[in-house]
């Protein structure tokens, strides 16, 4: 299939880009590099990719005039919660205004499926230690507001104008491509598994450990870590399924397996075999102590089965590209 990769030289959409290429699809890519890398696409060999914003009339236009897509990945966004606070006009104007933008170009050209980027923060407080599909999404930040407003115009750009869908909420996106030819690189970075791994390094001197007094057996908050590489193939039987199925569907991505923050540093400690100097300190604002996906649903219906469902291999990988980069 040719596919229009948006974000493909970020976190996510780059290693599903490298997934797509190596199961044979051609992959377009299109990256404002705000958040993005440039050699990211020449490591993963694009060769069509275009520098510009998903919210450019005038470049979409041109792009769906050279090339005929099926289906569009969508991964460009801002994604830090609590910027999204002080500054929702960006997160709304980036992640909802110009996301129309792109889905009407995907409506005019025909393509057939939208794969979109959702996010567990669009249910906000957790009403049950597993979240479910059919959790009621109650959002506590503009960020997975922007993402649930995405979610109701897909629902009614299906209902119109029959544009196919697959709505995917991550969890903790996590680790690297096991070669370590790409990985997490977010600047700034506020992610706890990369944070920890610059300790090891000591390109930090310690990592906070934002709250040690919740109501969880070692008193850190728990989140379910799913590998990059997991959530990238579940992306593409997203889209077979709902090509082949001409369906839409919603898919939430996690390993149902949650880790505390203290075992997320000894893990590690001991996959990099360095110290790390902890230091304990408030509560970050906006957190729920405990964030663990039921994602029973995209095993089932979509043959989804995790290859990295370990925090030791999650966190091994994301160390070889850590040292490898940073060091
Ligand atoms: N965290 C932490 N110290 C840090 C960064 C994160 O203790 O320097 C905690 C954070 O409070 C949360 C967990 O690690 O409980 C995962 O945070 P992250 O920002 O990686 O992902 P989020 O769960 O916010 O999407």
């Amino acid at each position: 299939m040719k596919i229009l990769v948006t974000g493909a030289a970020g976190y996510i959409g780059s290693h599903t880009a490298l997934r797509l290429i190596e199961q044979g699809h051609q992959v377009v890519a299109l990256d404002n590099l705000v958040y993005g890398h440039r050699d990211v696409l020449t490591t993963l060999g694009i060769k069509d990719y275009y520098i510009g914003d998903i919210g450019d009339p005038n470049l979409l236009r041109r792009i769906f005039q050279e090339h005929r897509f099926e289906a569009v990945m969508h991964f460009s966004a801002f994604a830090y919660v609590g910027e999204s606070v002080t500054k929702p006009d960006i997160y709304y104007n980036n992640n909802v205004v110009r996301t129309v933008t792109l889905l009407d170009r995907c409506v005019e050209a025909g393509v057939k499926a939208f794969v979109f980027s959702s996010t567990c923060a669009t249910y906000g407080m957790a009403r049950s230690d597993r979240i479910s599909e059919d959790h009621p999404q109650n959002p506590i930040n503009p960020y997975g507001q922007s993402k649930l407003m995405v979610e109701h115009i897909l629902r009614d750009y299906e209902r119109a104008y029959d544009l196919r869908h697959v709505i995917l909420r991550y969890f903790n996106a996590a680790g690297a491509d096991p070669k370590a030819r790409i990985g997490e690189r977010h600047d700034p970075e506020t992610h706890l598994i990369p944070l920890v791994l610059d300790a090891a390094l000591g390109r930090r001197d310690s990592i906070k450990i934002f709250g040690t007094d919740y109501d969880t057996p070692d008193g850190t908050c728990i989140r379910d870590y799913i590998h990059v590489n997991d959530l990238a193939q579940a992306h593409i039987l997203g889209l077979e399924q709902a090509i082949n199925q001409n369906a839409s569907a919603i898919y939430n991505l996690g390993n149902g397996n949650g880790y505390s923050v203290k075992e997320v540093i000894e893990t590690c400690r001991e996959v990099s075999g360095r110290p790390i100097q902890t230091e304990a300190t408030e509560r970050r604002a906006g957190d729920p102590p405990v964030l663990v996906a039921a994602a029973d649903k995209a095993r089932k219906q979509l043959g989804w089965q995790p290859e990295f469902a370990d925090l030791e291999s999650i966190v091994t990988h994301a160390w070889r590209f850590h040292e490898s980069h940073f060091a």
